[in-house]
């Protein structure tokens, strides 16, 4: 059952915990003139469960007017094309990633193709990207910082935090002061449902990751809301967001380390220690490699590293 989180959003289950092991919450704001579906899940998330969920709150994916995207992951666009044909909804999206919500293989290659020489999809995990990336769709509303939604009865105001993906948003429901922040707060990372492994936090750019960070905590609000775990409540939620901070001075000092130790690193290296070192995140993935990546183009441009090519042979 859709549980209500603050007077008029609804909080309601997807598919993704059978999917891909994680939790994943989409939420639905009653605006007056508008019904607003915070991101769209994966490509089977609206019939297989937001439509049911509407259901029990005596609605259906039909009375959605507006689907806004948080960033470019599957989890969080992967339902546009349905959403889109079921309701008419427009969809709305940060200004910076409609590039790649609107193009499945410009996403692909850019994002998980960025370090042929650190990790490579086969086949078969392709094949299970793009079904859940779904069909693309053209993106209605451009979003920029400080933009509201077009929502007149319901302030819903946009923050570009970036870092977690280039242009990933959080809103604020400026009445309730409930912040969602999607996917920009990840701590330390964190476990999959069946206990394993943990998820690593994903980041694209060390300074924008942590200067989003930072705009979060100066906002105020009583309830910090991310797409992959639990509500939490002012002091839970600074204290994520502070945690997540550490977490990249963490990697920041384990990558300086590591470097001066070994001399030179490949992002191959650094990912696959950080991802068995510094977390159990099973080595080398999207998130281990991109957090090197960022760690070392950092550590560069600071000048504690040199970027070097060489010849195969
Ligand atoms: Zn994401």
């Amino acid at each position: 059952m859709p549980t209500e989180i603050a007077p008029g959003i609804h909080r309601l289950a997807t598919d993704y915990p059978h999917v891909c092991g994680l939790p994943l919450w989409l939420h639905v704001l009653d605006a007056g003139d508008e019904l607003i579906l915070l991101d769209a899940g994966i490509a089977s998330t609206p019939e297989a469960a937001t439509g049911p969920e509407l259901k029990k709150l005596g609605l259906d994916l039909a009375d959605l007017t507006l689907v806004v995207n948080s960033h470019a992951h599957p989890d969080h666009m992967g339902g546009n094309a349905i959403l889109k044909d079921r309701s008419g909804a427009r969809l709305a999206a940060p200004a910076t990633e409609a590039g790649w919500l609107e193009d499945n293989d410009a996403l692909v290659s850019e994002l998980w193709g960025s370090d042929p020489a650190a990790m490579d999809l086969d086949d078969a995990e392709r094949a299970e990207l793009y079904e859940m990336l779904g069909d693309r769709v053209r993106i209605d509303v451009l979003l920029r910082d400080g933009d509201h939604l077009p929502a007149a009865d319901r302030p819903v105001r946009v923050i570009t935090t970036s870092g977690h993906s280039p242009g990933h948003i959080a809103v604020l429901d400026e009445r309730t002061r409930t912040l969602f922040s999607f996917d920009d707060v990840q701590g330390r990372g964190q476990p999959y449902l069946d206990g394993k492994v943990w998820l690593a936090p994903l980041y694209t750019d060390v300074g924008r990751y942590t200067s989003g960070l930072r705009r979060l905590l100066e906002l105020d609000f009583d309830a910090l809301v991310p797409s992959h775990g639990d509500l939490l409540d002012a002091d839970q939620g600074r204290r994520k967001i502070e945690q997540s901070l550490e977490w990249v001075d963490d990697v920041h000092k384990f990558t300086t380390g590591r470097l001066r130790t070994k001399g030179s690193l490949t992002v191959r290296d650094l990912a696959g220690a950080i991802g068995t070192e510094l977390g159990d995140f099973g080595g080398i993935c999207l998130q281990t490699v991109r957090m090197a990546r960022a760690h070392l183009e950092l550590l560069a441009r600071q000048g504690g590293a040199e970027p070097r090519w060489h010849h195969p042979g």
